[in-house]
This record gives structure tokens, sequence and C-alpha cells, in this order.
């Protein structure tokens, strides 16, 4: 008989959305004595990083909006995109007809809520079935101190999405903010003073009460979880599942400098994350040139569920791929920066050694990471990538950390930018190319292009703002294409853009209900898989949110699964 050290009915490996979704939703279908491992100080995983969007189309929040939409319409636009070879009808079925239903379970029973995002376009509005807003949520902002002391082991959201670094910022200010929309310094200002005049939280803390994006949709599963008393261990990393003939029985942990067996007598859950963090296995399974500090995915992600699944033989999917996105890697900041706005705002371009542009910089960041990768070739490298600005773009936007010139004008930024090559400034097109190693004759040739194009409205190219969603960043002062502007206003920048991620996308297959898969398709018997871990639902990213909208539905599914709720 096997000893244990401790006995739940659920373990859950993890406490991202994934995570923290199928704790409680196992206990609100009656399961009700379950634990979540988490391996670092603080919980909350990447989700918590994130922008904590969430998509699933015909949600409550659009409905109460009375949004037209329909599942058979998301259905139609998923399946331009995804073949029933990459995500079988079973898997995808599941996500779109219980997303919903799990949102409404959330609403109804506990503190997690959620805002539509009216205005944030599905990824590839040119097809069929698509929808220009409302198919994606974000977290409805939260005060820290709900969470009491719980607050100060709570992962922050990225500093790029706080302002001045200590004030956390919806999507929704975010677009007004960084894209200096109208009206966007009164909402500045009000954030601000907000902040200031809350004496009582500053004696306790430098950064603002109110929680946005990931962490408040984190923090909302947190305080539920904490209104149930359902334990949270942090510092305990799972370091095996636990098995008997191929039926998982629990998991082995660290805690406390001990080895602990934790039975889980219905199920173990892993959410645990991707293999973002893990060089060797990067280098195993994804396209190169790769590095896993472009990854803006949380450090303790290195792939231990994925490894303990194949150990267990779980068939595997789309090891090789990854939520790109362009990274920053900023000197002096622990984990880089998204580059999704400033990528796509007119007036800059991104081009590779050769100084030539090499994919549409407005389209959504995962297909132009998808493009990068197709392109690159020893001969015709990609990486490393620059992007190209002018004195215009710089003073009219919010660049990464450069913010833009009139907040922070080129004698404040840090000297090591330029020291440590992420950042070059000169007179002229050709010399800004010998300084990051560009060849001149191309980037002069390419810049000349883009400005010819700002003036037709047509990019040859790339087909810069031909869709929607590349027109959602797009900046209405330009005519005749809000995506295309010129480069000719001295002095000229360039900003170093490397291929990253914000997680891998690859796991172990699962079935409707989120059991583990075999080869041959059988169920792991006890063994459930959710989030970065486990097969992408929506692996061409065909949304904002459309990583964390699979990771809580499938959380759902486990559940009723494991509790036979229905
Ligand atoms: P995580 O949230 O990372 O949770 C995994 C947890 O498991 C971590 O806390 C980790 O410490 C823990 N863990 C790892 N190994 C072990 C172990 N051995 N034992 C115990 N615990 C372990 N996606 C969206 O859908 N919408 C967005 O708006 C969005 N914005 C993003 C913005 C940024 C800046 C970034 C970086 C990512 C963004 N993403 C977004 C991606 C999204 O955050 C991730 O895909 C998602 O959080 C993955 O969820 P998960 O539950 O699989 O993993």
């Amino acid at each position: 008989a096997q000893q244990w050290d401790y006995s739940f009915d659920v373990v859950v490996v993890g406490s991202g959305n994934g995570g923290q979704t199928a704790a409680l939703c196992s206990y609100e279908m009656g399961t009700r004595d379950v634990l979540v491992v988490e391996k670092s100080h603080l919980y909350g995983g990447t989700s918590s990083i994130s922008g904590g969007g969430v998509w699933i189309p015909c949600n409550r929040y659009a409905r109460e909006q009375g949004v037209e939409d329909s599942i058979e319409d998301a259905r139609h636009y998923l399946r331009q995109l995804i073949s029933t070879e990459e995500v079988p009808d079973y898997q995808l079925d599941a996500f779109l007809e219980n997303g919903p239903k799990m949102v409404d379970f959330l609403h109804q029973r506990t503190q997690v809520r959620y805002v539509s995002l009216a205005h944030y376009p599905d990824y590839y509005t040119n097809l069929e079935g698509s929808r220009v807003g409302h198919r994606s949520m974000e977290p409805e902002t939260f005060n820290a101190d709900r969470l009491g002391e719980e607050w100060r082991r709570l992962r922050r959201t990225h500093p790029m999405m706080h302002l001045g670094g200590l004030i956390g910022i919806t999507q929704v200010e975010a677009a007004l903010l960084v894209g200096q929309q109208p009206g966007w310094w009164k909402v500045a200002a009000k954030l601000a003073l907000d902040y200031l005049i809350d004496i009582p939280w500053r004696l306790k803390d430098k950064f603002h009460r109110r929680l946005a994006t990931g962490c408040a949709g984190v923090a909302r599963l947190r305080a539920s979880l904490l209104d149930r008393d359902i334990p949270l261990w942090l510092n305990t990393p799972m370091t095996r599942v636990i098995d008997d003939n191929g039926k998982v029985l629990g998991v082995e942990v660290r805690r406390d400098g001990q080895t602990l067996r934790i039975q889980a007598r219905k199920a173990v859950v892993l959410a645990a994350g991707g293999f973002e963090h893990n060089q060797a296995m990067r280098e195993q399974y994804l396209p190169k040139p790769t590095d896993h500090r472009w990854s803006a995915g949380t450090l303790d992600n290195t792939g231990d569920a994925i490894r303990e699944g194949q150990r267990l033989g779980a068939k595997m999917h789309r090891l090789n791929e990854a939520w790109w996105c362009n990274t920053l890697s900023v000197p002096g900041e622990d984990i880089p920066r998204l580059s999704i706005m400033e990528k796509s705002y007119p007036g800059s371009i991104v081009v590779n050694p050769a100084g030539q542009r090499f994919g549409n910089e407005s389209q959504n960041y995962m297909a132009f990471q998808q493009e990068t990768f197709r392109k690159h070739s020893e001969d015709s490298p990609c990486n490393p990538a620059w992007q190209v600005f002018d004195a215009n773009f710089r003073a009219r936007y919010f660049v990464g950390p450069l913010y833009n010139s009139r907040f922070r004008p080129d004698w404040a930024l840090p000297k090591r930018y330029e020291a440590e090559g992420f950042f070059a400034k000169a007179d002229s097109i050709a010399e800004l190319a010998r300084k990051i190693d560009v060849d001149p004759a191309g980037l002069e040739d390419t810049v000349a292009k883009m400005n010819e194009y700002a003036k037709t409205g047509v990019d040859p190219d790339c087909k810069r703002g031909d869709s929607a969603y590349d027109r959602y960043y797009g900046d209405p002062r330009f005519a005749p294409n809000p995506c295309l502007g010129p480069i000719d206003k001295p002095p000229y920048y360039a900003m170093k853009v490397d291929p990253g991620d914000f997680g891998t996308q690859g796991g172990m297959v699962i079935n409707a209900d989120a059991q583990v898969l075999r080869e041959d398709g059988s169920v792991i018997e006890g063994l459930y898989a959710i989030g970065n871990c486990s097969a992408p639902t929506l692996p061409c990213y065909p949304g904002p949110g459309a990583t964390l909208g699979p990771a809580m539905t499938f959380a759902y599914q486990a559940a009723k699964s494991i509790t036979g709720y229905s």
C-alpha cells in the first residue's frame, strides 16, 4: 500500500487562471477537499503577468449588451484557421459550448467578474464569422485590500501595464493612453490623482490599491478561494506524478526542504504552464533562433508537468510551437516586455540585418512571429531585428521603455540602453544603419519605399493596414492608410526586437473533459491537464485572450468530470 503524508480529493498543480479555476469549480460542484500547490513564492503564474484577456464568444457580458453573435459563427471563423487534424471537433466544440457556461458559473457563484471589450477585434477580421469586438473580456478591476495579507503574495501584472511602474491600467485605458487618443490625459490625471490621495494605502504599499488586467483576474480567483478556505501552498513544486500501473494516485512535492507524498483520491489536475524557461527543451522542440530570455512567461514554467506527462506515456501535440510575440529585452528589467502596440503604429518599420522588412508590422503578434520563422534562414536572417522610427514617431507614441520624447526626452534615457545594444540614435538613416550593423543601402531603400507607401496608402510588400485588426492600432490622423506613416524627420531611432513569446503552446493531448490521453487514445485515469501544459485549443491565436479562455473552460470541464456535476 502507498504511504501518504497528506490526502485530498483533488490536487491542482499550478496557481494561474487555469489551476485556480479548476480548484474553485471542483469546490463549487461538491468536491470540496481540494489543494493547490504552487512552485513559486508568489501565486498567479504568467496569468497574473498577463493582460488577463479571456476570449469567449457569446459570453454573458456581451449577451447583456445585446451583441449579435453565435457559437456557429465562432466555429465557422475558427475552422477557417484551425484544421480538424490540429484540433479535433470534440475539443473545439467543448470549448465553444462550455466557455460561456464557465463564465456564467463563476459570475453567479464567485468574485470573478469581467468587462466586455467592445472594440477589441478578432485577429482575422477578414474571415467569415469574425467579430470586431465583444468576444474578449478583461477582468473587472479589484481592490488589493480585499485579499488581506494574501495581497503580498500575488504576482503582479507586467510593469509595462503600469503607469509609472506603480498604477495598474486596464486594457481599455492602455489603448487610450499609449495611443494618446482624445481624452487620454484626463484619464492619466485621474489615475494619478486617485493614486496620490489614497494615503492609507500609500502607507502600506507603493503600488496602487486598484488592480487591473492579469493580476486582477488572478486576485478575483484567489479571493474566491479564500472565501472557501481552499488551501494554496506556495514554494511547493510538484516533482513527480505518482501512479500505480498507469492510474494516477497523487503527487510528490518538495516543501520546506522535505519531499512529501500527497494523495489525490479523485484527480490530479496539471495546470503548471509550458516550458518557456527550459532552454534545453526549447532547443529540442522550438524553431531557431530560440532563447528563454526572450520569453515573457513566468520563470517557473520549465515544463515540469509536460515531462511528467511524457514519462506517463501521454500523447503530446504542438511542442514545436509557442505563443509568439516580439519582445523587448530592456537592460535593467527582469522580464522582457511584449512589443504589440508600438510595433503597429504608423511611422515605424521592423527590419532584418539586410535593412529589409519581412512582415506586416501591424498584423497580430502571433502571425508576425510565425512569418519571421518562416522567412528566417542562415543566408537571410531575420534576427537580430530592429524597429526603426523617426523623431515624429518618438514624440507621438509610447514606445516600450522609451515612453515618448515629451515624457522621456533622449537625454533622460538610461545610457545603458545604447551601451548594451538595445537602442540607437543617429541623424541619418545610413548612420543609424551602421550603428546597428544593418546594411545602410538596404535600410535607406526600405525607408524610401515606406515613405512612398504612406502617401499612396498602399503597402504592396506586406499589405499593412488591409484588415480591421491592423487598423485597431492604426492612427486616424494618418490618411489614406492609418497604419502607414513616413519616417522622414531626424533624428532617427532603432530599438532591438527579439523573436520572443509569452509561453509555449504544446503539451498533453486531452479529451473534452480535459483528461489526459495516451498515444492509443486511452485515458490516463485520474490525470487532467489544462492551460499551457496541455495541447492548445486555439493554436492560431484567433483573438485577444486565446490562451486564458480555453485554460479556464477546460478547468471547468475537468471539475465537472471529477465531481460528476451536470
Ligand atoms: P500559468 O499562468 O503560468 O500558471 C502556471 C503556474 O504553475 C505558475 O504559477 C508556475 O509557477 C506553476 N508551476 C510550474 N511548474 C510547477 C510545478 N512543478 N509545481 C507547482 N507549480 C508549478 N493570454 C491571454 O489569453 N490573454 C491575455 O491578455 C494575455 N496577455 C499576456 C500578456 C503578457 C505580458 C504575457 C507574458 C502573457 C499573456 N498571455 C495572455 C498569455 C497567458 O498569460 C498564458 O498563456 C497563460 O497565463 C497560461 O496559463 P497557465 O495556467 O497555463 O500557466
